[in-house]
C-alpha cells in the first residue's frame, strides 16, 4: 500500500528520545556505522511534468532505517551530520546511489533526471566539483540529467569558492536548483548570483494554494518572475488536484507532492516508470 511504500511500515522514531543525550552523543558514531551497514538508503520521489503530467525525474531523499528505532527522518539527522563533519561521506554516498539509479534507467535511452540535495557547508570544499565528475562518470550519467538542490541560507553565495564551485558546476552542465525558495534569504540580488537554473518553491506556500489568494499571488509572481530570468520552477508538496491545477494554470513547469507520489524504493520507482511508458504506448 501506498504507507508501505513511503516506509512508514517501520515504527516512527520519537522525536522526543533524539534530546536523550546518550542517542545524542552517540549519533554521529551510530551514523557512520549505518552508511557501513546498510541501514541508510535512498528514496525516490517522482517528478512530473507540469503541463503534460508526464514522469519525468525524480528527487533522492535519503532514509535511515535503523534495527531498533525504525524509521529515522533526514530532519533528525542532517543538520547533526553538518555539525558533526559527516555530511561529506553521507552526501557522496547518497549521490553513489542516485548516479547508479539514473545511470540504470537511462541505459535504454530515456532522458530521465534526478535530482540530489547538496548542504550549502559542502560548496566550500574543494573536492565537491571533482567527486560529482567522477561519479558522473562511473555511472555515465550525461552532467544535463542531474540537478543539485541547495537550500536558499543567508550563507549560501556569500564565500567566492562557493559560487566558484556552483560556477565550476554549471561549467559542467549540472543543473542547479534554489530548494525551498520563499523561506530563506530570497532577494533579487541574491537571485542574480546564484547561477541556479531553476528555483524549488517551498512546500509551505503550495499546500494552501487552493485555499489562499495570497499564496496564490505570490506563488504566480514567483513563476513570472523566475520565467523571466530564464529560470524554470518546480513546486513541491503538491497534495491534492486543486493544486496541481492552479499550478497547471500558472504555467509551472515540474512538479512533485504526495498527490502524485511519495518518496519510495528505486524498484517502485522502476515500476512506475514501466507503468506509465506502457499507458503511453497504449
Ligand atoms: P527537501 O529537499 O525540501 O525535500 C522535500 C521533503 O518534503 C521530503 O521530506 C519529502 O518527503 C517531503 N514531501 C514531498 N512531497 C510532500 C507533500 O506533498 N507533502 C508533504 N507534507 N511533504 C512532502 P524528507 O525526505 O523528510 O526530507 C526533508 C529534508 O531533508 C529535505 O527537504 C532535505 O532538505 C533534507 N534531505 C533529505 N535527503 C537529503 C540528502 O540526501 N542530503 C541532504 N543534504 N539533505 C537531505
Ligand atoms: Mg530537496
Ligand atoms: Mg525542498
Ligand atoms: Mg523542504
Amino acid at each position: 500500500d501506498e504507507a508501505a511504500r513511503d516506509g512508514k511500515r517501520w515504527a516512527t522514531f520519537n522525536p522526543a528520545s533524539v534530546e536523550d543525550a546518550d542517542w545524542a552523543m552517540s549519533l554521529l558514531a551510530r551514523l557512520d556505522h549505518a552508511i557501513d551497514n546498510g541501514e541508510l538508503w535512498v528514496a525516490y520521489q517522482p517528478q512530473f511534468d507540469g503541463q503534460t503530467k508526464a514522469l519525468i525525474g525524480a528527487e533522492a531523499l535519503v532514509r535511515w532505517t535503523h534495527p531498533e528505532k525504525g524509521q529515522i527522518y533526514p530532519d533528525q539527522f542532517i543538520g547533526p551530520a553538518e555539525q558533526g563533519g559527516r555530511i561529506e561521506r553521507l552526501t557522496y554516498f547518497v549521490l553513489d546511489k542516485a548516479l547508479a539509479v539514473a545511470g540504470n534507467v537511462n541505459r535504454g535511452g530515456r532522458h530521465f533526471t534526478i535530482a540530489v540535495n547538496l548542504s550549502v557547508p559542502l560548496l566550500s570544499s574543494d573536492k565537491l566539483v571533482p567527486t560529482v565528475e567522477r561519479l558522473l562518470h562511473k555511472h555515465k550519467l550525461a552532467p544535463e540529467l542531474l540537478t543539485l538542490e541547495v537550500t536558499e541560507t543567508s550563507t549560501l553565495g556569500s564565500a567566492e569558492i562557493q559560487i566558484a564551485n556552483l560556477e565550476a558546476l554549471s561549467a559542467l552542465g549540472v543543473q542547479l536548483s534554489i530548494d525551498d525558495y520563499g523561506t530563506g534569504f530570497s532577494t533579487l540580488e541574491y537571485l542574480r548570483r546564484i547561477p541556479a537554473s531553476e528555483i524549488k518553491i517551498d512546500r509551505s506556500f503550495i499546500s494552501m494554494l487552493n485555499k489562499s489568494q495570497s499564496d496564490r499571488i505570490m506563488v504566480n509572481s514567483t513563476i513570472q518572475l523566475a520565467h523571466s530570468l530564464g529560470r524554470k520552477v518546480v513546486a513541491e508538496g503538491v497534495e491534492n488536484e486543486e493544486i496541481l491545477q492552479e499550478l497547471q494554470q500558472m504555467g509551472c513547469d515540474i512538479m512533485q507532492g504526495y498527490h502524485l507520489g511519495r518518496p519510495m524504493p528505486w524498484q517502485d520507482l522502476l515500476s512506475r516508470i514501466s507503468e506509465g511508458e506502457a499507458f503511453r504506448a497504449a
